[in-house]
């Protein structure tokens, strides 16, 4: 019988191997075919792993070259017009990464993970066909090595979900056009094997989705079940509970399905409708989204629960979702401090814990030999030590923030707007940027450097400030009214402050793929967060003192700092984020008593956070909101707070936005015109806004003309005395040979327009 089983596995290779290829194929230092040798041994390596852990099911097609959502497109032959030319993996990546005449196409996260991924274009004129060698191929490789793989696919209703028509009509009117590709891929899949494991992933069923979204689930499901009775299709959903979708599934004839048992707990309450169906029950008890060891004899309990409705002999155990939002494996860490490092769990130690936690659930502790007992009883003694540690758990820490009286700052904006504008004298339509400028090669060699004991502590610093001397000279010769330092001691805007604060830890290796080649390495939250000094005090009154112009002091709000973290499962994430901001709120009453006059708190990651159902957001925004407040409030009346936040999609969370009472927020806006701007307008926002005039993500320098019209198509929303004028986001992605001529012509667009006012 089999018993476990992973939903996918990451792929990026635990040495970035991928990453690696396929950037030096993208550079031209190597062929597409060393891209197919390292895709085919990282493929077999990862199997190899989960079947010497002893998992069941194992899956292919979890692996891509760049994205699983491009390889379904790719798989429909949903290829957008301007691409028509191309072919086989030059189609591929121009559809990933664009090319010098067509653009990429969109990307955007996955649900509410820092994984993106492309949305598929959809157009009344495409004609689909289905192109299965992708999916046969790795199941035909995984077979030659004696492994029998489930195969993993996006299922057809996700996939619409996620796309966007060219027309911007209903993605999910191409039902009828997309669903007989995929019938015809499952009889493709049929004749592979006897008999055949297919995954179908449906993410979506995991939002709330309305009536006509959940009536597609039982005539699609009927549709892709009744083709071929030797494929046994598991339909799973993660990241929430989806209820509403079981509840039609189980009369479709599919063969399992598979829920995330942690962050959906609510699927419990479709226990009994499967135990009813006698649906195998794939159980998702197993964090694919964090980085902690599994407390097995709690994950047992939630098993027995579990068991006390859906028989035994139908339960399947499983991760919570694909591993892929997890780092590959602590073997490479040889820095992270031993007991902390006996807390962790990366993907490939998971396995073990899926194996484990199966064996102990089926055949008891009586059936565990000898060296499972040991591994249980290791599980047992870890989860115990971190419990008591004195290193999780700070007293004085978990104390204050009980205590806290102060949850915002004094004073209404009305009255602080107009003490600040009078002690700042900044004018109408002023002009900054939101804090980065460009990281350059010497900046992150001093750093590593100094990291690595290399060069002295005056020998850094002498690095960074002649950056920051060099960052304010321009500034002040282009014309910038409002200045920042530049961020060069900064590694990243998370990293850099977890760094500083108590609490926090950092993994050597523990690389999660953000999108294509891209891998980011969040830092993570074991113990009560407090901060022993000051962390940007210095560096900001140094910059602060190399000019008679406004420095913005410059950090990274809680609720970012807590998205960007893997976080503590021991603690509500609310509370871990108060924490943090009371940490904040210190540093800010710090520059503030070393002179600094506007403070910027970023919120980059506010909107990801975002839970995915309407019930829990606004617990979320609460919680978020609150933090934010007691973040900043610490700050005087006459004290300027900026927030800043990259997206463009403020209409659902516009009150939100403005319930953190931020004095300025700077968003990005070029791409959209003045569009997203309206929403402000509606709701009769009163804070200051810097909706910004450029796209920083390219390396287009714009013309004064074009940043003129731009910042008209503001005025024609908001008042001059409402609005500042900025780029879009931080500049340190960029070179400073774009960075320059932008802002210059920036500054003049700004004088040619005052004049005309
Ligand atoms: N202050 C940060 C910077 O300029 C903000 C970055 C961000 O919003 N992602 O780099
Ligand atoms: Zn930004």
């Amino acid at each position: 019988m089999q018993k476990n089983y992973i939903i996918g596995f990451p792929r990026i290779g635990e040495q970035r191997e991928l990453k690696r290829v396929l950037e030096s194929f993208w550079a031209k230092n190597c062929s597409f075919k060393d891209v197919v040798r390292v895709a085919s041994e990282l493929k077999e390596r990862h199997w190899n792993y989960q079947r010497e852990a002893g998992i069941d099911f194992i899956s292919s097609n979890d692996f891509s070259l760049y994205d699983n959502m491009l390889d379904t497109a790719f798989m429909l032959g949903a290829i957008p017009k301007r691409f028509s030319e191309l072919k086989g993996e030059e189609l591929y990546f121009a559809m990933a990464r664009g090319t010098k005449s067509s653009v990429a196409m969109e990307m955007t996260k996955w649900f509410n993970t820092n994984y993106h991924y492309i949305v598929p274009e959809l157009s009344t004129d495409d004609e689909y066909k289905l192109d299965a060698s992708k999916i046969i191929d790795e199941y035909k490789q995984a077979k030659k090595l004696g492994i029998k793989t489930k195969i993993n696919i996006i299922g057809p209703i996700t996939f619409l979900g996620l796309s966007k028509r060219v027309d911007t009509k209903d993605s999910y009117e191409f039902l009828s056009k997309i669903l007989p590709i995929y019938r015809e891929l499952l009889q493709v899949i049929s004749k592979l094997d006897e008999r055949i494991t297919l995954q179908i992933d449906e993410p979506i069923f995991a939002k709330d989705n309305d009536v006509k979204v959940l009536s597609l689930i039982k005539p699609t499901y009927d549709a892709l079940a009744n083709v071929s009775k030797n494929i046994n299709i598991v339909v799973t959903t993660y990241f929430e509970h989806s209820n509403e979708a079981t509840k039609v599934l189980v009369n479709t004839p599919i063969w399992g399905i598979g829920l995330d048992f942690l962050y959906g707990d609510a699927n419990f309450e479709s226990l009994s409708l499967i135990s009813k169906s006698s649906k195998k029950l794939v159980a998702g008890v197993v964090d694919g989204r964090n980085i902690w060891k599994n407390d097995i004899v709690k994950t047992d309990a939630l098993l027995q629960k579990i068991s006390k409705e859906v028989a035994k002999e139908d339960i399947i155990i499983s991760t919570s979702c694909s591993l892929l939002h997890t780092p590959f494996t602590l073997e490479y860490e040889e820095k992270l401090d031993a007991k902390i490092k006996n807390w962790l769990s990366f993907a490939k130690e998971k396995l073990d814990e899926v194996s484990l936690i199966s064996k102990l659930f089926f055949s008891s502790k009586n059936g565990l030999n000898e060296e499972e007992l040991s591994l249980l009883n290791a599980n047992i003694k870890a989860n115990e030590d971190r419990k008591t540690s004195t290193i999780i758990h700070d007293e004085a820490v978990t104390k204050r923030v009980s205590k806290i009286e102060k949850f915002q700052r004094d004073g209404s904006y009305e009255k602080r707007i107009k003490l600040q504008k009078e002690l700042l004298g900044y004018k109408d339509l002023a002009i900054t940027t939101i804090g980065s400028f460009p990281q350059t090669t010497e900046l992150r060699e001093a750093r590593a450097k100094f990291k690595n004991s290399d060069i002295t502590k005056e020998a850094y610093e002498s690095v960074m400030k002649s950056y920051i001397d060099e960052c304010i000279t321009f500034q002040e010769e282009c014309g910038i009214e409002v200045l920042v330092h530049g961020e060069p001691e900064r590694n990243d805007m998370v990293e850099y402050f977890g760094e500083q604060l108590k609490g926090y830890g950092f993994s050597q290796n523990g690389w999660v793929q953000s999108y294509g080649s891209r891998c980011v390495k969040p830092p993570f939250i074991y113990g009560d967060i407090s901060r022993p000094k000051p962390m940007t005090v210095d560096w900001i009154t140094y910059a602060q003192s190399k000019t008679n112009k406004i420095m913005k002091g410059m950090l990274t709000g809680p609720v970012t700092i807590l998205n960007w973290s893997f976080v503590r499962d021991d603690k509500p994430r609310n509370e871990v984020s108060k924490q943090i901001a009371v940490a904040l709120s210190d540093e800010i009453d710090d520059l503030q008593k070393a002179g600094i006059k506007i403070i910027q708190v970023d919120e980059a990651a506010f909107k990801e956070g975002y839970p995915l159902r309407e019930k829990k957001i606004k617990i979320y925004e609460e919680w978020a909101v609150r933090d934010f407040k007691i973040a900043v409030s610490s700050s005087k009346e006459e004290t300027q707070i900026h927030t800043h936040m990259c997206y463009s999609e403020f209409n659902d969370i516009i009150k939100t936005i403005e319930a953190m009472d931020a004095d300025v927020i700077s968003i990005e806006t070029a791409r959209s015109g003045n569009e997203l701007l309206k929403v402000f307008k509606e709701v009769g926002y009163k804070q200051e806004v810097g909706p910004g005039v450029y796209d920083i993500h390219s390396p287009r320098v714009p013309s004064v003309e074009e940043i003129v019209k731009q910042i008209k198509l503001l005025l024609e929303v908001l008042p001059k005395e409402q609005l500042w004028i900025n780029p879009d986001c931080g500049l340190k992605t960029r070179k400073y040979e774009e960075v320059k001529p932008s802002l210059i012509n920036m500054v003049k667009a700004v004088h040619l327009v005052r004049d005309e006012l």
